[in-house]
């Protein structure tokens, strides 16, 4: 298994265009490992929690102030936002995952539209933050807007989800001029998202079978999954090396600089099987292998110490939560079968070095934490000032410097005093929110509910700060917490009562 220690040997190998200094600056942000969600120990069921001490700890202290019920109600709309002046609302936040928080299959929480127009109407800031990913930051505005009965271009919804693969906008332009390995669940869908993100050579699985048929001798999927392709990127060949082994690379050989597992991918034996091919490649030439493999006087036994491509894995997530009864894989099931070729390969002697994206990743948590700190367009309605979209991209590079295509956004960090997490998820959710602490002091806190993949009535593996029945009762929660007496028909209107 991998370990922290071994990413951390990863993270002093990053070039600084890939935000080098800022991942450093991270503490265990690789977990070691994806497990199965809901512990066998009995959790204790929680009551309602509003203005009471938690059974997991947290107490509410602050006396609740009055706030009218037309201004909680999205009913009242900008007038009431404008109206209210509560500090709270300019230096609270919240992130809200989606799945298992905001809809459960194709089902919208009830309450969930009324409480987003109300938080909204009354200028708070909030992001959606989410691990899955494949496709583009809109389409999941739209399916959220869809099962949540709402339109995708109310500013309630829009321009405000931050997908697994999101912060990867920010890459500096010279890592988006490499060549990447792209793969997913449509590894197409994702190579135009990563162009639209300002890649500039997307190579798929697809297109290395279809430049080189003896890659992968079989052809099940050849007319189906794998049936777009594209040419090669500047002229590269896939079949133009012959000896493995021979240092004379022919100038035209492909070489790929990274690997991204954009999501959950559908064809495992074919992207384990390339994957492997470059990571044991002689830097990341296709069809060579590299001697050092293997070698007992080099770090990780010269595994994957030889300029081979740096592999990014857009979220670690073990399972997702469907209409069906069990649980199904996800990605992180992906990254432990490829663990498991590896360990294999390498008959346990190295570790397989990667990076990974999305929650309970840090660096997730800090592009967050910097999109909700840039939001000044929502926490201005209060003020009475116009309110603003997002920009897209958004504002932050990966090294921490300043984007140059930052639309709206002055530069200016407007501070947040708590951000409070809203999960379904304890192993990504939960342990991401309780393990981020920004440089800021910002405290962001967990609210775990029992509308997704968590098992109401056992342990979680990682403890909330507070456990509520959903996302309409994790709002009235923090916003008592702030001191605001507000109770779930306030916030709804009676909508989701
Ligand atoms: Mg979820």
């Amino acid at each position: 298994m991998a370990s922290a220690g071994a990413c951390m040997r990863c993270l002093s190998r990053l070039p600084s265009g890939t935000g080098a200094a800022a991942l450093r600056s991270q503490r265990a942000w690789l977990p070691a490992t994806g497990r199965a969600l809901g512990a066998t120990t009995t959790y204790a069921r929680g009551k309602r929690l509003f203005g009471h001490t938690s059974r997991l700890g947290e107490r509410v202290v602050k006396p609740p102030k009055t706030v009218p019920a037309e201004e909680l109600t999205g009913k009242a709309g900008a007038s009431a936002a404008s109206n209210v002046s509560h500090k709270a609302f300019s230096d609270v936040a919240f992130a809200f995952d989606i799945d298992g928080v905001l809809y459960q299959g194709n089902r919208g929480i009830p309450g969930a539209r009324e409480m987003l127009r109300a938080i909204h109407a009354l200028g708070m800031r909030y992001v959606f933050l989410t691990n899955g990913g494949g496709a583009h930051e809109d389409a999941k505005v739209r399916s959220l807007a869809r099962r949540l009965g709402m339109s995708d271009d109310e500013d309630a919804l829009r321009g405000r989800v931050i997908v697994s693969h999101t912060p990867m906008r920010g890459w500096a332009d010279s890592v988006k001029e490499q060549t990447v390995l792209i793969t997913g669940s449509h590894p197409e869908t994702a190579r135009q998202i990563a162009i639209e993100y300002g890649f500039k050579r997307a190579v798929t699985p697809a297109d290395l079978i279809h430049a080189n048929d003896k890659l992968y001798p079989f052809d099940n999927l050849k007319e189906s999954l794998h049936s777009q392709f594209r040419p090669l990127p500047d002229g590269k060949s896939a079949s133009s090396i012959e000896d493995a082994y021979s240092a004379d690379v022919p100038a035209d050989a492909l070489r790929i600089d990274k690997i991204l597992v954009w999501n959950d991918p559908r064809d495992w034996s074919l992207d384990i099987q390339v994957i492997h091919d470059l990571l044991v490649s002689h830097r990341g030439y296709l069809g060579t292998v590299s001697s050092k493999n293997g070698d007992a006087t080099l770090p990780n036994y010269g595994w994957q110490q030889d300029g081979q491509p740096e592999l990014w894995i857009s979220n670690l997530d073990l399972f997702w939560k469907t209409d069906y009864p069990v649980n199904r894989f996800g990605t992180g099931a992906f990254v432990e079968a490829l663990r498991g070729v590896w360990s294999a390969v390498t008959e346990g002697a190295a570790e397989l070095q990667f990076h990974a994206l999305g929650k309970p990743s840090e660096y997730t948590y800090e592009y967050a934490h910097e999109r909700l700190l840039h939001d000044y367009g929502d926490a201005g309605s209060v003020n009475g000032a116009q309110l603003q979209p997002w920009p897209s991209p958004p504002p932050q590079q990966q090294d921490g410097s300043s984007s140059s295509n930052e639309g709206n956004v002055d530069g200016t960090r407007h501070p947040l005093r708590r951000v409070y997490m809203i999960g379904d998820n304890p192993e990504s959710d939960i342990r991401g929110a309780n393990g981020f602490a920004p440089a800021d002091g910002t405290e962001w806190k967990s609210i775990l509910v029992k509308t997704g993949v968590w098992r109401a009535g056992t342990e979680p593996s990682h403890r909330p700060d507070v456990v509520v029945d959903d996302v309409v009762d994790g709002i009235v929660w923090a916003l008592r917490n702030e001191g605001v007496d507000v109770t779930r028909e306030t916030l709804t209107g009676g909508g989701g009562a």
